[in-house]
């Protein structure tokens, strides 16, 4: 362990900051014993925050990025909503796009070498420390409908080196006149880092792959799972009969009882469902 790398994730109202309770209890059952930083904002209650303090999460405020008003209005909800339509699955109501772009916060935490950024939506189900030898920028691809997408990058799993000057010169690109990153924070950073470097799929393993590409899953290989779209923690979603069995492991995290075995859990092909 190296007091230089932190893992990081981001919640900004009481629904997230629940989805982190699992995520900061999956890091520490995974045997990692890095840092654990959860960037918040005002609008968390104290009663959400202190249940990541018991588990040993450090808490940080963090405030909106200094983006300007145009921008602001340009990624509000209605505005993405109506321009680019979510067509793939459903946004959570409590899913606000434009604080997607904290998570730029991070490239501020010059104290750690490397993070690895985690949405609260994720959870990490086998080690994952050797990511923190990866180099600045690693993601692993938005890979849940076809297998042409390995090209593209998703943002809910990333390996960075903080540093001031790339945090403001992100600033300087992110808010240029009429600049419109129609999925947040991931079109930013794919526009950012052209030359990304890939980490396999196991690495942010996206719920939908359950369903869609079930030959991809594999239970020996995944190391996180990524529950894009619908949240586990919203009371029968649309598609919680068919992730019924990653619902039921994430609220063994987010309980912290019988934290299930993933290794006798059946693989998607075995399993008729
Ligand atoms: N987030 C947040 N509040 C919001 C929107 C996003 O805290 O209103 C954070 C949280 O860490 C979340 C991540 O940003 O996991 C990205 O959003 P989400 O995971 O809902 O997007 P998806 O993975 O479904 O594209
Ligand atoms: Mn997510």
């Amino acid at each position: 362990m190296s007091s230089l790398h932190a893992y990081v994730t981001l919640v900004t109202n009481d629904d997230y900051a629940m989805a982190a309770v699992a995520l900061v209890r999956s890091i520490m059952h995974s045997g990692s014993e890095a840092a654990i930083v959860v960037l918040h904002t005002a609008a968390v209650s104290d009663n959400a925050l202190s249940q990541l303090d018991e588990l040993g999460a450090e808490l940080r405020s963090v405030a909106h990025l200094p983006t300007s008003d145009a921008f602001n209005q340009r990624h509000a909800k209605k505005n993405i909503h109506s321009k680019s339509p979510f067509l793939k699955g459903e946004k959570p109501k409590f899913h606000t796009p434009l604080d997607n772009f904290i998570k730029l916060r991070l490239w501020e935490m010059t104290e750690f070498d490397r993070v690895i950024f985690l949405d609260a939506d994720t959870i990490v189900v086998r080690n994952i420390d050797k990511l923190f030898a990866y180099p600045e920028f690693s993601a692993a691809p938005n890979v849940y409908e076809t297998l042409a997408d390995f090209h593209r990058l998703n943002s809910g799993v990333f390996v960075a080196k903080p540093s001031r000057a790339t945090y403001e010169n992100m600033l300087m690109q992110l808010d240029q006149p009429d600049a419109y990153w129609r999925r947040t924070d991931q079109s930013f950073l794919e526009y950012f880092y052209p030359d990304w470097h890939g980490l396999p799929v196991f690495y942010n393993m996206l719920q939908y792959v359950w369903f869609n590409l079930p030959e991809l899953w594999d239970w020996k290989s995944v190391h996180i799972i990524h529950y894009q779209y619908e949240k586990p923690w919203q009371k029968d979603h649309a598609k919680s009969d068919q992730l019924r069995i990653l619902i039921d492991l994430w609220d063994s995290y987010y309980s912290g009882r019988n934290i299930s075995n993933i290794d006798e859990l059946p693989n998607p092909i075995d399993n008729n469902h």
